[in-house]
């Protein structure tokens, strides 16, 4: 017997799910989120994590947030400070020199220029091609991706105007667009630069957070998909003083506002369905809550194959979500440190030039070597890693005088040989190791790790496989595939049941569109 009855239930209080919960409420509906932890803010949450010191737990950059999202719940109004780093991204190349990317295509130019006078010259020409490239993807990161069978006369409107700004993108782009999709990255960034250092530092994009190696086929997609969300190469670093966690207590609060409700520690166990549609969910504590539409934040494998009876499902569609790949490859450590490191390479005063991101891996053979031993169930012994120093814009995660370093380590494959028991102080070793070569000193500053394995990202967070984006960015998982074909507009074969998180089309990182979308999706309905 159910015990409350509501209009429309959001499982999950990550940012996407923030989003679908504020726009749904603004439109009159009245949503109550469940999310399982005791916090909001999902994968992207500001946590303490030793006395003192207060971690960008899991993510450290924004997608960036898509500006009208930012605008509509008036993030900067409830006191979130959006950061864009200049210089955005340093990448030490091990033998004591650094390329510093800044804000500026032309300084960047001049900062490539002691490695090659070639690379600098085209440097500027690749920032106009992928912004372009970009440019019109990013119209389609809006869209709710189109019925592949049966288009609706206007989703095939949307399609014209579409194929009309593909048009308008001229030759030589509209075919660089056609051509880098299924192209591994590793060529892709062969064909612009001789740098290896420079070639690594702008492909990693298209690996981060994936189970693929700069020589994986389809990476050439993954950099599309981010140059659509942020055309820097390397990524414009864009952060929120405080860390993603300040993004979304503020998404939170303005849901709240909106009429939103929003409970905490309510994990949900089952998603009820009757009569092929959904009829509310059942929490942890046994808790019934009746309702007729239920959206899930959660991924697709959690959400069809952990939440729903599979005798609701068809067994094909349950064979589609089996096979949608999940294969975690990222651990995150968080490090309390007792002042910044220098890095080779990097002159000047340290809170300056490390306002950004620090690529660490030199080369393109380096990152796919990297990758090559997560093919086997290790952990890469020289990984690539992905660092931020969040107490640089708000020194009030450290005590005073102190820092917090965020390292996303890749690779540190989910299907470790062995598993992952015992494994956090390795892991720290390892990513602290492979940092001491290029900031001299580092080990002795710190005071403090905390290590999240791909297993602890699935077992305290949610994310099935320990996968950082709900699902693999990978040509066949992408836009109206994601999460597989037929179901890629936020609808599910169970009718008032729909999805909102990452794993849905545009996935990738935190930008709030999957989330906005679904809402759409769902008012349209
Ligand atoms: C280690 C790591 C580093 C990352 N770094 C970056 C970065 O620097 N920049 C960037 O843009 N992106 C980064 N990402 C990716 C980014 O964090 C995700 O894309 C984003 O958080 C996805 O948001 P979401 O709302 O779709 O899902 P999530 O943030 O995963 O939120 C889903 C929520 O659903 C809850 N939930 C799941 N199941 C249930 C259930 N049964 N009942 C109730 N609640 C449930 C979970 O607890 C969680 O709060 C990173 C992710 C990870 C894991």
């Amino acid at each position: 017997m159910a015990q409350d009855v509501v209009d429309v239930i959001v499982i999950g209080a990550g940012h996407n799910a923030l989003v679908t919960a504020f726009y749904l409420a603004k439109a009159g509906r009245k949503p109550l989120v469940l999310e399982r932890r005791a916090v909001a803010g999902g994968a992207a949450t500001s946590e303490e994590f030793a006395p003192g010191y207060r971690a960008a737990t899991l993510a450290h950059t924004l997608g960036p947030i898509r500006p009208s999202i930012a605008r509509d719940m008036q993030l900067e109004k409830r006191g979130v400070r959006f950061v864009r780093p200049d210089p955005r991204l340093i990448a030490p190349g091990g033998d004591g020199r650094a390329i510093v990317f800044s804000t500026d295509p032309s300084r960047t130019a001049d900062a490539i220029r002691p490695f090659s006078s070639k690379d600098a010259a085209k440097y500027p020409e690749f920032c106009a091609t992928i912004g372009r490239v970009g440019g019109f993807l990013s119209g389609l990161l809006e869209m709710i991706p189109p019925s592949i069978d049966a288009p609706s006369a206007g989703e095939l409107w949307e399609l014209l105007k579409t194929g009309r700004r593909f048009r308008a993108l001229g030759k030589r782009e509209s075919f660089a667009l056609l051509r880098w999709g299924p192209m591994a990255v590793a060529d892709l960034v062969a064909e612009w630069f001789e740098t290896d250092l420079l070639q690594a530092a702008i492909a990693a994009r298209a690996i981060h957070g994936t189970a693929m190696g700069p020589w994986s086929a389809g990476t050439g997609a993954v950099l599309l998909l981010a140059a659509a969300i942020d055309p820097a190469p390397g990524g414009a670093s864009v952060t929120a003083a405080g860390g993603p966690g300040a993004v979304t207590r503020a998404m939170a609060d303005a849901a709240r506002e909106a009429g939103a409700e929003i409970r905490t520690g309510s994990a949900v166990t089952r998603i009820l369905v009757k009569d092929g549609a959904a009829a509310g969910v059942i929490l942890a504590d046994g808790t019934e809550i009746a309702a007729a539409t239920v959206i899930s934040g959660a991924d697709p494998r959690h959400t069809f194959l952990g939440l729903v009876d599979p005798i609701e499902l068809d067994p094909g569609f349950v064979t589609r979500i089996r096979n949608y790949r999940c294969p975690g490859t990222v651990a995150k450590i968080n490090v309390a440190l007792r002042g910044l490191p220098a890095f080779r390479g990097v002159t000047g005063d340290a809170a300056v030039a490390l306002q950004g991101r620090v690529h660490i891996g030199p080369g393109i053979d380096y990152l796919e070597r990297a990758f090559d031993a997560s093919k086997y169930g290790e952990i890469s012994a020289a990984p690539y890693l992905d660092v931020a120093f969040p107490s640089i814009h708000d020194p009030s995660m450290a005590p005073a005088g102190r820092h917090v370093m965020s390292v996303h380590m890749q690779y540190a494959p989910y299907a470790r040989r062995g598993g992952w028991d015992g494994q956090s102080s390795a892991l720290a070793a390892i990513a602290l190791q492979t940092l001491e070569t290029h900031a001299p000193g580092i080990g002795a500053l710190v005071e403090h790790t905390q290590v999240f394995t791909p297993k602890d990202l699935e077992r305290t967070f949610g994310l099935t496989g320990g996968h950082i984006h709900h699902g693999e960015l990978a040509l066949d998982q992408l836009f109206t595939m994601r999460p597989t074909l037929g179901w890629a507009d936020y609808s599910t074969p169970i009718r008032g049941l729909y999805l909102c998180g990452s794993g849905t089309h545009p996935g990738n990182g935190l930008t709030g569109m999957s989330g906005a979308n679904a809402a759409r999706k769902v008012l349209k309905t």
